[in-house]
């Protein structure tokens, strides 16, 4: 490489691993470096990391990729950080050191606190101000649940002496040697302590959950030069300009700036996030609202929802069923059939996430005759992702009230072609599938190099993005209501099927 050109540095911190990427002026990848760590599940339903793992993954990927580039870190214009949302860490603010592990988003152990909120009617107040619904998921329950029994907590944190952070927040501090304490607006309103009306941390909630204010970051916006790393992290000082949550640095990664517009990540389950411009929307159907961004003073909202059982259904055809040997082959198998043979299957293997919340709902294939083939069974796997993700798009429009204009997809399952295109038939909309697939990475870049001047605008940064395919709807709306009316029928019947 040569030493005059620029890149802009992102960091993926993960929920298994830690990524750093280099990005060109043209947003493409020009190196990546990545480090599994070590997941800890101390009993069940606890996910933990270690917060000294996360950091040290994190600036080693850093540091090896500078190796294996052979860049100059002075060629480095900017970082953005983009991180696993609401996984939570408090330290001690003198010393650095973490009072406990940090509590993994995943985490369950405060789910019977959570339904006590519940039952005592705070589900209606904690949407109005937060956009969220009531769970364990969010930061808020996890910070209180380490006062509360890590010894001396509470006092310290009285003292003023402990920091609060999602890992975003964690990262800066390591970067900078403890001088900054800050996180981002989408950060923020993962954390069921911020208002994301008035954009503050929210007193009332604070004082619900008994945490003490002081042990809160600054809340920045997503793309501003926060601070510069500190000289002995890397040979020069970098600034931090951009910071955002997974799944928004995702959205802006595919560069879904118009409200109307959406992202789709195909993952081991599907995560739906569609900008909704300069005002939240309260969602009637269980989705999330949240902040998509903040960037100059503009703030965009954002809906969200997700399917628990994505390419996880492909996985189960693969590792349960073993019907094929790599989730490739599904798309290959699905189309030995002409069509789906009157089967639908219902992954309601975990329980159906939203617009259903049954949590007894159990996965079921119905239709099935003497002439049934395995090639129906994957098929059926394919069309129930797509059927699921139109479930949560469609009630994102009703909540939005108007039509998706388009969606942008990534993630794993995003490579098969056929479940893209039935996606396609079934939202009515065109699919759009990027040449670069690293969008969340690539929106922590994008954010951190509008801040830097190293793009000049969201207007330059709309030319980088490249289509690999465009998906458009080939079925008739007379098909596809038929099928929506058989996969609505198996839904109905896979509900209630556990008697807890
Ligand atoms: P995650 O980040 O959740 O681990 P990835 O984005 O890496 O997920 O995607 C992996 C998931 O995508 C797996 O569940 C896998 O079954 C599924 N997958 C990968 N390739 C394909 C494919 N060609 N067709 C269908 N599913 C696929």
């Amino acid at each position: 490489m040569t030493q005059s050109k620029q890149y802009i540095l992102a960091l993926d911190q993960g929920t298994t691993s830690s990524r750093a990427i280099l990005f060109n002026q043209s947003g493409q990848p020009v190196g990546m470096a990545q480090k599994d760590f070590k997941q800890y599940f101390p009993q069940s339903g606890w996910v933990e990391h270690y917060p000294t793992e996360i950091w040290t993954s994190q600036s080693s990927v850093i540091l090896e990729l500078i190796a294996e580039t052979e860049i100059s870190p002075k060629q480095i214009a900017g970082m953005g950080i983009t991180n696993q949302r609401e996984t939570t860490i408090l330290w001690d603010r003198e010393t650095g050191k973490p009072l406990y592990n940090a509590i993994v988003w995943q985490d369950r152990r405060t789910s019977v606190y959570c339904n006590e909120l519940k039952s005592k009617g705070l589900g209606e107040k904690i949407k109005a101000k937060t956009g969220l619904v009531i769970d364990a998921y969010f930061s808020a329950t996890k910070i209180k649940w380490i006062l509360d029994h890590v010894e001396g907590a509470r006092e310290k944190a009285r003292q003023g002496k402990v920091c609060f952070g999602t890992v975003d927040s964690w990262l800066v501090w390591k970067l900078t040697k403890g001088e900054t304490h800050i996180t981002d607006i989408t950060n923020a309103s993962r954390t069921m302590l911020f208002n994301i009306h008035e954009r503050e941390w929210d007193k009332e909630l604070l004082s619900l959950f008994d945490i003490p204010e002081s042990i809160l970051p600054e809340v920045k916006s997503s793309s501003e030069v926060y601070c510069k790393t500190a000289g002995d992290v890397l040979s020069v000082k970098i600034p931090i300009a951009g910071i955002a949550g997974d799944q928004q640095a995702a959205l802006f990664g595919q560069l879904c700036t118009e409200s109307g517009m959406a992202k789709t990540t195909y993952g081991t389950g599907c995560f739906l996030v569609m900008n909704t411009g300069e005002k939240p929307v309260d969602s009637q159907n269980q989705l999330l609202t949240t902040i998509a961004w903040e960037i100059k003073g503009k703030v965009k909202y954002a809906l969200e929802g997700s399917v628990f059982i994505g390419g996880a259904a492909i996985q189960w055809l693969r590792d349960g069923l073993k019907i094929i040997h790599n989730a490739k082959e599904s798309e290959f198998l699905a189309q030995k059939v002409d069509d789906n043979g009157g089967i639908y299957f219902v992954p309601a293997l975990t329980g159906l996430g939203a617009p259903y919340w049954d949590q007894d709902a159990r996965g079921a294939f119905f239709g099935i005759t003497r002439g049934t083939t395995q090639a129906h069974f994957a098929r059926a796997a394919l069309e129930a992702i797509a059927f699921q993700v139109y479930d949560v798009l469609h009630a994102m429009e009703k909540d939005a009230g108007g039509k998706t204009t388009e969606m942008r997809v990534d993630g794993g399952a995003s490579a098969n072609n056929f479940l893209m295109q039935f996606q396609s038939d079934l939202v009515r909309s065109d699919i759009r599938r990027p040449k670069i697939t690293e969008t969340t990475a690539l929106g922590a870049a994008f954010l951190a190099g509008l801040a830097v001047g190293y793009w000049e605008s969201e207007a330059t940064l709309q030319q980088l993005w490249e289509e690999d395919a465009c998906f458009r709807p080939e079925k008739t709306p007379e098909e596809v209501a038929e099928k929506l009316h058989f996969w609505h029928k198996a839904v109905e019947r896979s509900k209630s099927w556990e008697e807890s």
